[in-house]
C-alpha cells in the first residue's frame, strides 16, 4: 500500500498572507528538514501539502516526526492513496486500518469529496463504507459525537486517500515569513522557549551567545551548541554567533558601580547584538527575560536595557511563571540540557547586594564615569572576534 503523509494548513494563516508565498515557503521547508530521508515529492493541491515517498527505501514514519514540528501545519496525516473506485477505497480502508479498528469499541467513518466529479456524495460514501465496516468488524458501533476511531475519506484530485484522521501539527506561521530575530542566548531554560515562540510566529532565528573564557568553560559553549541543535528541529537552521565578553565585561566590573553591574553589562550585550543583528539582516531581539524572575528583570531594568538600543525587543515569555516555561522547554526537548549546571558569563562577576530598582539616571551616570568611548572599543573588538557555529537541520 503506498502510504503518504497529507499536511493541512492553518487557515489562520492564509488569511493574512499572500497565500502563495505562503505555501511556497512552506514546501522548501518541508523538502529542506526531510531532505536525508530518501526521495520524496512534496506538492500542493486544494490548499493542502502532500508528502509523497518515491521509492520503499524513503523513510516515512521519520519524515512524519519531523514535519509535525514545522511552522505553518494545523493538523496533519498518514495516509493511502488508491484510486477514486468506491470497491478500492471500501477494500483498503478495511485492510489499511483493520489493526486499529479491531482495537477500538466505536467508530465513524467521515467522507470529504473535493472532487465533485465522483459519483457519490459524501453523506453516501460514509453510509456505505460504514456499512462494509461494520459486516467485517461486529464488536463495533458507530458513535458520531465521540468515537475511538475516525476513518477519513478524502476524494480529491489525485486519488482518494483513506486515514485514520488528522493530528494536532506545531501550527503557527511558516518560518522566514514574519523577517528575522537575534536571539540573546544563554545556557538557561528560558532563551530556547523564546526562540521556539518567536519561530512559531513566523520568525527566522539567528542567535547570539556571550562567553567569557577562561570564567565560562568549553562545556557551557558546547552546551548552547546543543540547545540549537535541538530547537532548530522548530526553528530550522540556527548561525550562532559566539561573542568572546571576557574583556568589555572585566572593564565594567573594574570601572563601573558594583550594585549597577548587572545592568551595565547587559547594557553592554544589547548592543553588541543589535550591531550583530543589523550586520546579518535581523530586525529584532529576543530575550527569554520573564518579568520579576531575577533581579535584572524588574520593569526599571528593563527599562535601562531596553533605552540601550534602537531595535524592537521581543520577550515571548515575559508574562509567563516559570513552571510555563518549563512545560515548554520539556516539550521541545531543551530543558534536560539547559539544566546542567554550567556557569553563564550573566553569573560571574555578579556584586552580593545588586540594585533592583535602577534609575535610568544612576545607570548613564555610571556609564558617563566608565569612559564609553574605551568601552565601546572594547566591544567592537570582541565583536570582530565574534564565531559563528552553523547549526542546520
Ligand atoms: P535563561 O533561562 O534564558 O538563561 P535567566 O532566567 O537565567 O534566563 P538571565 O540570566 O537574567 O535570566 O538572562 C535573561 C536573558 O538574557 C536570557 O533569557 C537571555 O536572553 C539573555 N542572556 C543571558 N545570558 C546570556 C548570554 N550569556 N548570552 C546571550 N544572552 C544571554
Ligand atoms: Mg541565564
Amino acid at each position: 500500500m503506498k502510504q503518504l503523509i497529507i499536511c493541512y494548513l492553518g487557515e489562520v494563516c492564509l488569511k493574512g498572507l499572500n497565500k502563495s508565498t505562503f505555501e511556497a515557503q512552506l514546501m522548501k521547508t518541508i523538502r529542506r528538514r526531510i531532505r536525508n530521508l530518501g526521495q520524496f515529492k512534496v506538492y500542493k493541491a486544494q490548499s493542502t501539502i502532500y508528502v509523497e515517498p518515491q521509492d520503499e527505501y524513503s523513510d516515512v514514519d521519520t519524515a512524519y516526526d519531523k514535519i509535525k514540528k514545522i511552522f505553518g501545519i494545523a493538523t496533519i496525516s498518514k495516509a493511502v492513496v488508491v484510486e477514486k473506485d468506491f470497491e478500492v477505497i471500501a477494500k483498503t480502508a478495511v485492510e489499511y486500518l483493520g489493526e486499529t479498528l479491531a482495537n477500538a469499541k466505536t467508530f465513524k467513518v467521515t467522507a470529504k469529496r473535493a472532487d465533485k466529479a465522483f459519483p457519490m456524495q459524501s453523506p453516501e460514501i460514509s453510509r456505505q463504507l460504514g456499512g462494509r465496516i461494520l459486516s467485517k468488524y461486529h464488536h463495533l458501533k458507530v458513535d458520531v459525537n465521540n468515537p475511538e476511531v475516525t476513518v477519513m475519506v478524502e476524494i480529491r484530485d489525485f486519488g482518494a486517500y483513506i486515514h485514520g484522521g488528522k493530528e494536532q501539527a506545531a501550527g503557527g506561521m511558516p518560518v522566514s515569513t514574519s523577517g528575522k530575530g537575534a536571539l540573546m542566548l544563554s545556557g538557561g531554560i528560558d532563551s530556547p522557549v523564546a526562540a521556539y515562540m518567536m519561530a512559531k510566529r513566523g520568525m527566522k532565528i539567528m542567535a547570539v551567545h556571550f562567553a567569557s573564557p577562561p570564567y565560562t568553560s568549553e562545556r557551557a559553549r558546547q552546551k548552547v551548541i546543543t540547545l540549537c541543535e535541538k530547537f532548530k528541529e522548530y526553528t530550522g537552521d540556527v548561525n550562532l554567533h559566539i561573542v568572546p565578553f571576557t574583556v568589555p565585561q572585566e572593564y565594567i566590573r573594574d570601572k563601573g558601580v558594583p550594585e549597577l553591574f548587572t545592568v551595565l553589562m547587559r547594557r553592554s550585550m544589547m548592543r553588541i547584538t543589535e550591531k550583530i543583528a543589523e550586520a546579518n539582516g535581523a530586525e529584532a531581539i529576543i530575550t527569554g527575560e520573564s518579568l520579576a524572575q531575577v533581579a535584572s528583570q524588574t520593569l526599571r531594568a528593563i527599562k535601562a536595557t531596553d533605552c540601550s538600543v534602537e531595535m524592537p525587543i521581543l520577550r515571548p515569555v515575559i508574562g509567563m511563571d516559570k513552571n510555563e516555561i518549563t512545560e515548554i522547554a520539556r516539550k521541545i526537548d531543551t530543558f534536560e540540557t539547559s539544566i546542567l549546571p554550567f556557569e553563564d558569563c550573566c553569573t560571574i562577576f555578579t556584586p552580593s547586594h545588586p540594585k533592583t530598582k535602577p534609575s535610568l539616571e544612576e545607570i548613564l551616570e555610571a556609564e558617563k564615569n566608565m569612559d564609553m568611548d574605551v568601552l565601546r572599543r572594547l566591544e567592537d573588538e570582541a565583536m570582530a572576534e565574534t564565531e559563528v557555529v552553523f547549526v542546520n537541520v
